[in-house]
């Protein structure tokens, strides 16, 4: 049978996948990222690729309706917001779920035609705080380092990371490594003790947000030793003073480890030249993300340790295209191509390019603003592409009411029934994974292939043709006259070299002669390349900066509740939902809970407690284990009001979010229990 060469669409490992139209599925020996390796989730994407549940026809007001009727209405409505309320009135909600051409199309839709910026992303959620804190230190939104770092290093400081769980390809690559060079060290910074515990020589069982205090007080360790790196932060860094000064001036205690396990740490990682620390969505999803992604970036700048082999820091993206949507300029507060949306001589290029009547001045509305713009009656036409906002947002309660406020909603997606589209007015049927062709890329910046195995179900539409035939109906036909995705890509390529000029990382000239129905997964800006090896920053002197940052005072209520992710599961199980043999590893929704907390509370393990925080509430069952600290929970985030009626996790969780990134603090909410 022949196979196709694709590449997973789940997280942001970016595994190559084999796949065949009747459901095989093997991993790809060669692509540079897995080597053949899948983890639970990619090995069972043959059981996920059935129709049921699928749309496979539009719909208007719950009707099927033809796709002409269905795009007029669209166009008509969104060209009826703009002219009356101006185009801040509309908005888009998209997904690093899209691939590459998707995102594309949208952003220059929104950004370049209809002359707004109001188009973000579930991606938001993922890693917004790495952006602005790569954006502080390196002057752009860089990953210096590539996974052959994770095989090279001496020392892997793992921080808000399950990735046995969350990238398991990648904790497979730094296992295979441990035990190939058992002195290779991994350290596990996490509230929780997790799978990906069981690999960790130390583990640091930090108190949550306490990651500043704790890398600060690494950075002072490393200053009061000796041990920085003067020469390099001489000529390549600003602001190590002051960043050593507050750093000085933090307490590590606040870190919730004690002085014996802070000494351990601070020596292992300076008597160590080769570190990588890698971190996710514990570092990311907080009100001081962006702190924290600096107070790691400073220790590495601080001491060189970056961009060369085995050492520097990496940020992890949770699904598999929110690289890609970065490239392409799929948030709010960005334009395409790594180019700057504040920046007028930046937006000049891309008008030019575009050949657009307008583009947008400002940052537009990010995910927590656009929703609370809902809830004001500020939005009259809301487009929500590839993703489910009412169930994966925080405080969905407050969205899915903020959302159907929405004078007209329209929603694009593989699946009929999600707790997002039982709000809209439009239903538009998307093509889904090994039925549509385009482009990802996945942490480590190399951007992959996903091929069409399977014929596009019912009258099913990829995204970049559905976003393309809204554009023609708005009058901009000309400039969305795409035939294929390969003509989208070539243009995001042609686009690069325009800005050619113009200071960046983005270099995507290794792509300008490529054949797209032939590419092989290929690193930008060439690969194996690491940024930063020869100490040239993006920020206009050259340098990179230290920031400045303070461990923040710490809330202490009775009980935080940290959200996350299964083993099996993805995101709001619209797929992975799909195979009996994922849904057997955890089936139903659960809290961790500790068990002197339980003994105190009178939980029995399997007791159902109720979760509450003033947002809303969940009833969950006790699993009881020593996994949580005491005054801790954890509670999975993937089932949605489709599959449970007794109120679902992100309905309990904060929207305070980080005053940088905009990114939601997911992972520390003040909650109450109470017990049946
Ligand atoms: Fe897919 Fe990520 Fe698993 Fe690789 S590690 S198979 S990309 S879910």
């Amino acid at each position: 049978m022949s196979m196709t060469r694709t590449t997973c669409p789940y997280c942001g490992v970016g595994c190559g996948v084999l796949a065949g139209a009747d459901g095989t599925i093997k991993g790809d020996p060669d692509h540079p990222a897995n080597f053949g390796r899948l983890c639970s989730k990619g090995a069972a994407l043959g059981e996920t690729i059935d129709l049921e549940g699928r749309l496979l026809h539009p719909k208007v007001n719950g009707a099927d309706a033809d796709w002409d009727t269905a795009l007029d209405l669209v166009a008509q409505k969104f060209r009826a917001a703009i002219a009356e309320h101006g185009p801040e009135s509309v908005a888009f909600y998209a997904s690093g779920q899209l691939l590459i051409e998707d995102y594309y199309v949208a952003n220059k839709l929104m950004k370049g035609f209809i002359g707004a910026a109001n188009i973000d992303t579930n991606s938001r959620l993922c890693m917004a705080s790495s952006v602005a804190g790569h954006k502080r230190a390196f002057g752009t939104d860089t990953v210096p380092g590539i996974y052959a770092d994770l095989e090279q290093a001496e020392l892997i400081v793992l921080v808000g990371s399950n990735l046995a769980w969350c990238h398991p390809v990648l904790y497979q690559r730094i296992a295979a490594a441990k035990a190939a060079r058992p002195g290779m060290h991994v350290v596990n910074i996490d509230p929780r003790r997790t799978a990906t515990t069981d690999l960790a020589d130390m583990h640091l069982q930090i108190a949550p947000d306490g990651d500043i205090a704790l890398f600060n007080g690494l950075l002072a360790h490393l200053a009061d030793t000796g041990q920085l790196d003067a020469a390099f932060t001489k000529n390549h860094v600003n602001g190590a003073p002051v960043a050593i000064d507050a750093a000085r001036a933090s307490d590590p205690s606040q870190s919730g480890l004690t002085p014996q396990e802070l000494a351990n740490f601070f020596d292992l990682w300076a008597q160590t030249k080769r570190v990588v620390t890698v971190y996710s969505q514990g570092v990311n999803q907080a009100s001081c993300g962006t702190d924290k992604v600096n107070a790691i970036l400073n220790c590495h700048l601080a001491t060189g340790r970056i961009g060369h082999p085995g050492a520097g820091p990496f940020s992890v993206t949770g699904q598999p295209n929110a690289m890609g949507g970065r490239e392409v300029g799929g948030l709010a507060n960005m334009l395409a191509n790594h180019l700057e949306l504040d920046n007028a001589d930046h937006r000049q290029v891309v008008q030019e390019f575009w050949d657009s009547p307008t583009i947008c001045t400002k940052p537009g509305l990010k995910a927590v603003d656009l929703f609370e713009a809902c809830a004001k009656g500020k939005i009259k036409a809301l487009w929500v592409m590839s993703t489910n906002p009412a169930a994966s947002l925080p405080d969905s309660d407050g969205v899915s009411a903020a959302i159907a406020k929405v004078p007209f909603v329209v929603t694009s997606d593989i699946m009929e029934k999600t707790d997002t589209n039982d709000l809209a007015h439009v239903l538009l049927p998307a093509t889904g994974w090994g039925e549509k062709d385009g482009t990802v890329t996945n942490s480590e910046r190399r951007i992959s292939r996903q091929r069409a195995f399977l014929p596009a179900p019912g009258s099913t539409r990829p995204d970049w043709k559905i976003l393309s035939e809204v554009a023609a109906r708005m009058g901009f036909g000309d400039a969305f006259d795409y035939q294929k995705p390969a003509d989208i890509f070539a243009e995001y390529v042609a686009l690069d070299k325009a800005a050619s000029h113009i200071a960046r990382d983005l270099d995507l000239s290794i792509f300008a002669d490529a054949d797209y129905a032939r590419l092989i997964p290929t690193q930008w800006p060439r690969d194996d390349h690491r940024f930063f090896a020869n100490g040239r920053f993006f920020h206009p002197d050259g340098k990179a900066r230290m920031i400045a940052v303070t461990a923040p005072i710490l809330a202490k209520p009775r009980f935080t509740l940290n959200t996350g992710r299964n083993r099996d599961q993805w995101h709001t199980m619209t797929r992975t939902g799909k195979s009996a043999r994922l849904c057997a590893h955890l089936a139903e929704p659960y809290v961790e809970v500790n068990p002197i907390d339980a003994a105190e509370l009178g939980v029995t393990p399997g007791a159902l407690m109720t979760v509450e925080s003033i947002y809303g509430r969940a009833i969950l069952r006790a699993l009881v284990t020593s996994r949580v600290a005491q005054g801790q929970l954890f509670a999975p985030m993937h089932w949605t009001r489709q599959c449970t009626t007794s109120g679902t996790v992100n309905s309990i969780t904060t929207p305070r979010v980080d005053p940088f990134s905009g990114q939601p603090a997911l992972k520390s909410n003040a909650v109450t229990v109470q017990v049946y």
